[in-house]
Order: structure tokens, then C-alpha cells, then sequence
């Protein structure tokens, strides 16, 4: 396994991490617990669950795994979305009693999914809860998991309070999020990168996406997770596992690997630009909307439908993901704005249109 640096930490990730946001048998908590031994055993060192991952159950999963684990082998990573700083501490003692774990290694900040609520959890005394626990050793180091424009997030990154971020960041969507790499490495920060499959779109599309592939990637899968590990500024990338072939795959995809060099990423990134002509590449030039419409999230999200999936997927990926509902879509007053900048020249009135319509069941 290869480990990256941790940003200022003086700890070392693997390159390949675990999520633990969904299994495929929710209530087998021994099953799942024997998929993060099998990641331990591969050298995979940091777990990343949160208190309402699968269906609440996902820390009891870690704590089951954790106890036949060295403590001195493994980081463990968890969340709080409170912005009550009182709410955020009785969430902390709560995952500390569950996964039977006396300090959280990198604790976040949860899910800031908008730039109003940044400030939202400083004033309400979250992340100044956060930073005391650091003190008393409870948490090891704050971080924050954000779904917000790379400006956004270098705006929250050069206020120095985090000693990491976990963003989005993928073969799709990296133009949306390039600079709050950069940022991240100005300011010498862990960054762990959540959804490098494309929240699951590169695995179910391989065929379409296989362009994507390079000579010595054994599967296009492979090759997106080699993409995120190349970035300098990227310590690892956190892959929702539910099965053991697919640790293997992952930690097959780096093993012995040689990062790929500027010259292949800028190939790939001329792959993308012509390969994905009518999908969202997330490169927020569409924003602002005079209305307040989300529209790279809702463009993201009907992604999820171009690439071959339902309605019920983009109305999934909405809800779990960015927070919004599918009437998110309604506020459209169709001034057509956003379409004149889109870089990608979508149809994005129609497709809100669609969006408005999709009934959550
Ligand atoms: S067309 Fe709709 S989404 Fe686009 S800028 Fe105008 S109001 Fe906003
Ligand atoms: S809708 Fe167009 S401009 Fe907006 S983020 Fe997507 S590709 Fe970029």
C-alpha cells in the first residue's frame, strides 16, 4: 500500500480509504465488519463512517471491526452535522461510546452543502466545539466534508481553523473543484476525495466511460481511482466498499503504481471535454442564478439519468447527496442566464423542468 502524508498532521494515509456510507445487507453488522478487516489486512489504515450512514448502523459496523483491530494500526474518521456547538458534542460522545474508540481521529464538520452554512456552524458554536475537543484530546484533528465550488472552499480553507477537507472529486467533476485542491495544498492540508467512482456513475457506465482508460489501466475503474491518487495535493481517496473484490481491485489499482504525469492528465482532460459534451461537468460557470437555483447540484444530479440511470436516481442523488429536493428545480423563472455561460451549452431550463416534475416516493 502506498501512504500519503496527511497534510500537517504528521500522520500517513493510505492512498485507497473506506467509506462506510452504505452496505448491501444493512442489518449484517459481522458481515460488514469483515470488510474492513479485509481493507485492514490489505494495509488500508483510515475508516470514514458517520453517525447516520446506513441507517445509523454504519459505526456499530466500524466498532465491531475496530475491537479486532491494533489501535495504534488504523485512523478512524466520523462526523457531526450539528450546528449547535452543544448538539455537535453530544454527537461526538455518542460516536465515541459507539465505536468504543477513546479519541476520533479526524473528526468533521458534516456535509456543508451551501456557503451560507459555513458560517451557520461557527456561529451556532460547532466548529468552536469541534476545536475544544481537539484540546482535550477527544478528536485528533478537525476537518470539514464540503460540497461547495473550489472558490467556495478556498474560502473556507485559507481561514485556517481545518486540518483537512473531504471534497467530491472525480474524472467528471474535477474542473468544479481543481482550485480547492490547489488551496488545499497552499494551506497544507489532508484532503480525502469522496465519491471517485462518480458516486457509482464510472462502474455502472464502464462501457461508455471506458475512453477514459489509459494503456496500463486494467479497468476504467482503476483508472479513475489512479486519477484521484496522481494529484499531488489529493492524500487519498475514500471508496464506498461493499464487497472484497472491489478492495482488492482498488488496492491492485495502486499498488506499484507510478503516478500518472501532467502530460496524461491533460490528455485525459481533453477525453473528458470531448467525451462528455452532454453532461455537467460541474464547472460552475453557470452560477449565480438571479433565483437562487442550485443549478450545477441539479445538473449533477440528472448526470445520473443521462449515464443510464432512472428518475429515481437523480431524485437519490438530490436528496442523499446535496441535500435538495427535486422542487429545488422549481424556482427556474427560465430568464436563460445560466444556459447563455453553460460551458457545456445544456438544455439546463428543460432539464430543471424535468426535475421539478419527479415525485419522491
Ligand atoms: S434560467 Fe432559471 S436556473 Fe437559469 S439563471 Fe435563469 S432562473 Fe436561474
Ligand atoms: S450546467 Fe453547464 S456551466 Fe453549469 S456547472 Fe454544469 S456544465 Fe458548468
Amino acid at each position: 500500500m502506498w501512504y500519503k502524508p496527511y497534510g500537517r498532521t504528521g500522520k500517513k494515509i493510505s492512498v485507497v480509504s473506506f467509506g462506510g456510507m452504505r452496505f448491501d445487507n444493512p442489518d449484517d453488522i459481522d458481515a460488514n465488519a469483515e470488510l474492513l478487516l479485509h481493507a485492514h489486512a490489505q494495509g488500508i489504515n483510515y475508516f470514514d463512517t458517520a453517525p447516520g450512514y446506513n441507517a445509523g448502523k454504519s459505526e456499530e459496523v466500524f466498532a465491531a471491526a475496530f475491537k479486532q483491530m491494533p489501535r495504534d494500526s488504523f485512523y478512524c474518521s466520523t462526523k457531526s452535522g450539528k450546528s449547535d456547538g452543544g448538539q455537535l458534542r453530544a454527537d461526538l460522545e455518542k460516536s465515541l461510546r459507539r465505536m468504543n474508540v477513546e479519541k476520533i481521529d479526524f473528526f468533521h464538520i458534516w456535509c456543508i452543502t451551501s456557503a451560507d452554512q459555513w458560517p451557520r456552524r461557527k456561529a451556532g458554536g460547532a466548529v468552536a466545539a469541534a476545536l475544544k475537543a481537539r484540546e482535550e484530546g477527544l478528536v485528533g484533528h478537525v476537518a470539514a466534508s464540503l460540497h461547495l465550488s473550489g472558490r467556495e472552499i478556498c474560502e473556507i480553507v485559507r481561514e485556517g481553523l481545518l486540518e483537512g477537507i473531504t471534497v467530491g472529486y472525480n474524472m467528471l467533476n474535477f474542473p468544479f473543484r481543481s482550485s480547492a485542491l490547489e488551496c488545499a495544498a497552499e494551506m497544507n492540508m489532508g484532503v480525502v476525495t469522496m465519491n471517485p467512482l462518480g458516486g457509482g456513475l464510472i462502474p455502472n457506465d464502464a462501457g461508455r466511460l471506458d475512453f477514459l482508460r489509459g494503456s496500463g489501466d486494467r479497468s476504467v475503474v482503476e483508472a479513475a481511482i489512479r486519477f484521484n491518487v496522481s494529484h499531488p495535493a489529493i492524500t487519498s481517496a475514500l471508496v464506498g466498499f461493499t464487497t472484497k473484490r472491489h478492495i482488492d481491485e482498488a488496492v491492485a489499482a495502486v499498488e506499484d503504481f507510478q503516478p500518472y504525469d501532467a502530460g496524461h492528465i491533460e490528455n485525459l482532460k481533453s477525453k473528458i471535454d470531448e467525451g462528455f459534451d452532454n453532461l455537467c461537468t460541474q464547472c460552475g460557470y453557470c452560477l449565480p442564478c438571479p433565483e437562487g437555483v442550485e443549478i450545477s447540484k441539479l445538473m449533477e444530479a440528472y448526470n445520473h439519468k443521462i449515464l443510464g440511470q432512472g428518475d429515481q436516481d437523480i431524485v437519490n442523488r438530490l436528496n442523499w447527496h446535496w441535500g435538495l429536493m427535486p422542487e429545488a428545480a422549481a424556482a427556474c423563472v427560465e430568464c436563460g442566464q445560466c444556459e447563455g455561460k453553460c460551458t457545456q451549452h445544456l438544455p439546463i431550463i428543460e432539464r430543471l423542468k424535468h426535475i421539478a416534475g419527479l415525485k419522491v416516493k
